[in-house]
């Protein structure tokens, strides 16, 4: 097989390097190493959403128990919905089916996402700082003056990304019109009835503000707290931070929401009780367009490339809650286009098929992402509850929830694939095989 023993360097460790790793060695890619630029593997942020598309993958990876011990556990409902001010119930979307969402704090899904991947393999402290090709490989410096080789380069280095400017690509991210306020409260910090509320994912409807909360983790590994991240549109010329993530004092946050129901004020209490210094994460939202240019392949030599996953290349705002869970999917399919490709030594076939599955896609989940914010903060102050209607939204994500991606994979991949043993049994998919 052609790529079988690439030597493949992963640069990023957020979320997407290591679905991507995680995807790598399921598929039985083993050359292979991360480079993270920070010291330590670390997630900051109010917990994430792992929706059922990307559940069934890490499910495939044998992630099933380790995610359910630290994440919600078939919460009641997908998403509840609240009138800002009154607090009055909105509807509801229902989950979508087996495998349920799971809310979970970030660091303890990048620690489930680690569990696997053997310690060699992950090296910090490395910020990619130039990367060249020499004739014969590529050559990766980091910031320490320490230099790594590999054939293949994976950018996972997120919306930021420095692999993407090798590949050309000289856009700038464009400002959202909104901020995110993240923190956690403790659901002891709360009256049993506001508790109640936040046991769901929740959204607060506001005029050109929302704010959501997840029910993440569970009282059974003592994991269980709110995720809170508030939606706020706010001018760009108001941020002071020269980077897009910064923190503020909870006031900021409070102004916003002054007049909004009592919920809302007793979890800004509880966002106080949670942070001493009075002081929550700030973020300012950028979006890309989706771009054309996924991969690059060196003309002396086809087998040697670099290629994007995540947000490197396909970043969304957050409002479906799909960008880890697209890494998550194209982690699994550009690792297995380069485990069983048989079509030949070129990588131009390979990673243009990885882009002809992915692309269209995570476009849409772009563009729906920015349409479903439009319809989460809704954009009349008042008297906008009437044209509201939760089952349409249910109805709007239902693509996204039932693809079943690993199938679209083992269908598309087939002609160009080295048969596996178990491809003439119609029963085993790639589900349950370890590709
Ligand atoms: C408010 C908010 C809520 C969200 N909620 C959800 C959700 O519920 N569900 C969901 O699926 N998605 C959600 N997302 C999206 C999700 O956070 C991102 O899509 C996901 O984290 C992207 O992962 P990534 O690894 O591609 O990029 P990143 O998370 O940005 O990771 C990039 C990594 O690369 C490293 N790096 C960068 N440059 C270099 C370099 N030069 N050298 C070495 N390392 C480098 C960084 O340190 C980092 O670790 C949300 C996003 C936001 C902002």
């Amino acid at each position: 097989m052609a790529f079988d023993n690439a030597r493949i360097a992963i640069v990023g460790g957020g979320l997407g390097g290591m679905a991507f790793a995680n995807a790598a060695l399921h598929v039985g890619l083993t050359n292979i190493d991360l480079y993270e630029q920070a010291a330590q593997f670390t997630e900051v942020g109010a917990g994430v959403n792992i929706s059922r598309n990307a559940n069934r993958i890490l499910d495939a990876f044998g992630l099933k128990d380790s995610m359910l011990w630290k994440s919600s556990r078939n919460p009641p409902c997908y998403m509840e919905y609240r009138q800002y001010k009154t607090g009055e119930y909105l509807g509801q979307i229902d989950e979508f089916g087996q495998p349920a969402s799971r809310q979970i704090h970030r660091a303890h899904l990048l620690d489930v996402l680690k569990e696997r991947i053997p310690e060699p393999i992950l090296h910090t402290g490395k910020k990619l700082v130039s990367l060249e090709y020499t004739g014969s490989e590529y050559q990766l410096t980091f910031d320490d003056n320490s230099v790594a080789t590999a054939t293949i380069v994976i950018g996972c280095d997120g919306i930021k990304s420095v692999v993407r400017r090798h590949l050309g690509i000289t856009d700038s991210p464009i400002y959202s019109g909104q901020v995110v306020y993240r923190g956690y409260v403790q659901y002891g910090d709360l009256s049993p009835e506001a508790a109640e509320i936040f046991r769901k994912t929740v959204v607060y409807r506001g005029h050109r503000k929302h704010i959501l909360t997840l029910p993440i983790g569970n009282d059974e590994s003592k994991t269980a707290q709110i995720g809170v991240i508030g939606f706020m549109s706010e001018p760009i010329s108001d941020w002071k931070s020269e980077s897009w993530m910064a923190t503020a004092p909870i006031d900021e946050l409070q102004e916003h929401c002054s007049d909004w129901a009592g919920p809302i004020q007793e979890l800004i209490q509880g966002l106080r009780k949670s942070a001493p210094d009075g002081r929550m994460l700030k973020q300012a939202l950028y979006v890309r367009a989706p771009v054309d240019t996924w991969f690059h392949v060196e003309e002396s030599n086809h087998s040697h490339g670099i290629v994007l996953v995540g947000d490197s290349v396909h970043s969304t705002l957050p409002h479906q809650g799909q960008g880890t869970c697209m890494a998550i999917e194209s982690g699994i399919t550009l690792a297995t286009i380069l485990k069983r490709w048989r079509a030949g030594d070129d990588l131009n076939a390979a990673f243009q098929l990885y882009q002809d599955i992915r692309k269209p896609r995570t476009d849409k989940v772009t563009q729906t992402s920015y349409e479903a914010g439009l319809l989460a903060s809704a954009d009349l102050p008042e008297g906008f509850t009437e044209n509201f209607k939760p089952e349409l939204l249910k109805e709007r994500m239902k693509w996204i929830m039932e693809a079943d991606i690993l199938e679209e994979l083992y269908q598309r991949g087939a002609p160009y694939f080295e048969p596996k043993s178990s491809d003439s049994d119609a029963s085993s998919g790639p589900v349950q095989a370890n590709l």
